[in-house]
């Protein structure tokens, strides 16, 4: 028997697979998601992502990772939306936009090194300054 305790409240369990959490929390949060599913239909035109938070009483980041998860997904028409992990437009599900999924695919985007930001930036910048050095010492004499 794997025994651990309850993320969410603590209680000692049996645990099988997934997230850590008891049965008891784990279909609480399953209604959560159902409630916030139904909310998101009802008002998808004018409700936003902490407006549905605050009527539903979930954290904004336990909806948003149901959208990572695509367990959620906003209509086209939606004003609702979440960013692209990489460039930040609003998408309806996943974690990229369309462009950046297939920056992804063809290996352009390193979706693994994603926290590493503007480094191709910083390094450009320097081989600039070094060019200048060079023609500085270059029109001398
Ligand atoms: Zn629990
Ligand atoms: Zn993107």
């Amino acid at each position: 028997m794997n025994v651990k305790n309850c993320k969410r409240c603590g209680k000692i369990f049996n645990y099988l697979v997934g997230p850590q959490i008891c049965p008891q929390c784990r279909e609480a949060l399953e209604n959560k998601f159902q409630e916030v599913k139904a909310y998101i239909l009802e008002h998808k035109d004018t409700a936003n992502i902490t407006t549905v938070a605050e009527e539903c009483n979930v954290d904004v980041n336990q909806i948003k990772q149901w959208v990572r998860e695509e367990r959620l997904a906003f209509g086209e028409q939606s004003v609702l939306g979440i960013e692209c992990e990489v460039c930040g437009t609003m998408i309806k599900t996943g974690r990229f936009c369309e462009k950046c999924k297939n920056d992804i695919t063809r290996g352009l985007i390193d979706a693994a090194g994603l926290n590493k930001k503007a480094e191709p930036e910083k390094k450009a910048s320097h081989r600039e300054a070094a060019r200048m050095r060079f023609l500085d010492s270059s029109n001398r004499g």
